[in-house]
């Protein structure tokens, strides 16, 4: 479980303090998926860093499993936007790489490893640089990368945000398929409402200047094919996109 209270950032900027996010508090219960919304520059990254360990200069509360934020007790799988592939490592070696640091390597690991890949199809390409893959391809690298840490929590920053739609679709699948196999907690930062709809059992829609919590919904539907074809969730779609909107932001 993630649990968050009160939390607030800021940055130093021209040697004037900014506030990154204030007053965020949110609990993101065991096994589920947190989908986080909200405006370009709310501070969604931010939120991710800070759970993730990589930002400590903060204030308020955050516990993971009722523990701190520590990196070195803990399994966190951090996705960046960019994949986060190491473009001189081959396919393979980056799948290995976070396992490799955290625990060495074992026979166990090289069979879950070659599942993985096989339900990725990425068995062909594991003597490929990550360069000569398309962006799907990437991106199933770095789930196979994540999925085989076999992480306590699972921190994704617009993990499908450079795909074109239907391989940002596919992808969602994928990771759907995946997630409900592991059922690791997660949190999933993404501006495509219809993402958030799709694999969020809860969705925090966060707005700016500085960035909090605007509100949070339950979403009983998530993970259901089905339901992305319903007229409610297109319904629910505008909804928020309207509200996005009205906070004076871009929507994609
Ligand atoms: P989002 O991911 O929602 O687009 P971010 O968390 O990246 O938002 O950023 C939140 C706010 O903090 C923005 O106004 C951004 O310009 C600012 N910010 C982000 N990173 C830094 C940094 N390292 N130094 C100063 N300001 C930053
Ligand atoms: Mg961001």
């Amino acid at each position: 479980m993630i649990a968050i209270e009160d939390l607030a950032v800021a940055y130093q900027r021209q040697k004037q303090e900014h506030n990154a996010l204030q007053n965020v508090s949110l609990t993101v219960p065991q096994g589920t998926v947190c989908a986080v919304i909200g405006p370009s520059g709310c501070g969604k990254s931010t939120l991710l860093k800070v759970v993730a360990g990589l930002i400590k200069d903060y204030t308020g509360t955050v516990r993971i499993n009722g523990g701190e934020v520590s990196p070195k007790k803990l399994r966190i799988g951090f996705m960046p936007q960019n994949y986060g592939l190491l473009p001189w490592q081959t396919v393979a070696e980056n799948i290995r790489l976070a396992c490799r640091i955290k625990d060495g390597w074992s026979e166990e690991k090289a069979a879950k490893m070659e599942a993985l890949c096989q339900k990725l199809g990425l068995t062909d390409l594991l003597n490929r640089y990550p360069q000569e893959l398309s962006g799907g391809q990437q991106q199933r690298v770095s789930l196979a990368r994540v999925f085989l840490l076999e992480p306590d929590i699972l921190l994704m920053d617009e993990p499908f945000s450079a795909l074109d739609a239907i391989t940002r679709e596919e992808m969602q699948d994928v990771f759907r398929d995946l997630w409900e196999e592991a059922g690791i907690t997660t949190m999933l930062v993404t501006h495509y409402v219809e993402e958030a709809l799709y694999l969020g059992q809860q969705i925090v829609l966060m707005s700016g200047s500085p960035g909090t919590v605007a509100e949070v919904m339950e979403n009983r539907w998530q993970g259901s094919r089905q339901w992305k074809t319903t007229t409610e969730f297109f319904a629910k779609s505008q909804e928020l996109k309207e509200k996005i909107k009205a906070m004076g932001a871009r929507t994609l």
